[in-house]
């Protein structure tokens, strides 16, 4: 039954391809915030996760929740702004909900790893949905990949039904009025652009789906049931 989704070494392609992929599209995201904010989210997000690949990936990391922990950490320690904390908590609090288990994840923690991360990014920034943040990427991709648990469809859909859900809202905050953050203070004016918080959640929404769908099979083969 089952078979693990996410251990530590998927977690780590992950991490990794999410820096890879916010170094490649910082220039876009800085672009996005220089329409609605001070023009340092790529900046902000590729220097954090160089920090992430120089402190937590350097690391012989037993298990998904201490690199996990390694990374918010890293995060909170060298991105300033609202982007650091909030991606940091979403990194500790997901740390937190996997603790302990060091065989790996199957889909249903994976699914409730992530929706402790996204509370703790709620829980941080007190953003309500349609606030145009990064919570309008998160929110859909948590409820998206609910339903597919709910279901029991195997793990790499249900991931890319995530990452979908997460780019169709980051997309979906462009005609919003920015409530929360630095872009609420333009009102009216920061309606029409994309938030860039929320475009960086789908990224690490579709790296994550990515990097685990090129899991190998657990040893023995295996159903395939929740393995990627
Ligand atoms: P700063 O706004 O301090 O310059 P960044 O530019 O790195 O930080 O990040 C901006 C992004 O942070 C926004 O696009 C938005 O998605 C997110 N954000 C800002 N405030 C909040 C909040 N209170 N809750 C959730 N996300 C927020
Ligand atoms: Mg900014």
């Amino acid at each position: 039954m089952g078979g693990v989704t996410l251990d530590a070494a998927a977690a780590r392609r992950w991490l990794e391809l999410l820096g890879d992929e916010l170094s490649a599209r910082a220039d876009e995201l800085t672009r996005l915030d220089a329409a609605i904010g001070d023009a340092d989210h790529g900046t902000n997000m590729a220097r954090g996760f160089r920090a992430v690949r120089e402190k937590a990936l350097a690391q012989d990391h037993a298990d998904v929740s201490a690199l996990l922990k390694a990374t918010g950490m890293a995060l909170i320690g060298t991105v300033g702004g609202a982007a650091g904390p909030l991606y940091g908590t979403l990194f500790l609090r997901m740390s937190q909900a996997t603790a302990g288990m060091d065989g790996g994840l199957e889909l249903a923690a994976v699914r409730d790893a992530l929706r402790a991360g996204v509370q703790g990014v709620a829980d941080r920034g007190k953003a309500q949905p349609g606030d145009k943040t990064m919570l309008d990427a998160l929110l859909p991709a948590m409820d998206a990949l609910d339903a597919a648990v709910e279901v029991g469809a195997p793990a790499g859909g249900a991931l890319r039904e995530a990452a979908g859900a997460a780019q169709r809202g980051a997309e979906a905050t462009i005609p919003l009025q920015a409530r929360k953050g630095r872009a609420s203070y333009l009102g009216q004016r920061s309606i029409g652009h994309q938030d860039p918080g929320a475009t960086s959640s789908a990224i690490l929404l579709r790296t994550r789906a990515e990097a685990l769908a090129d899991s190998p099979p657990p040893v023995g083969g295996g159903q395939g049931g929740g393995t990627l």
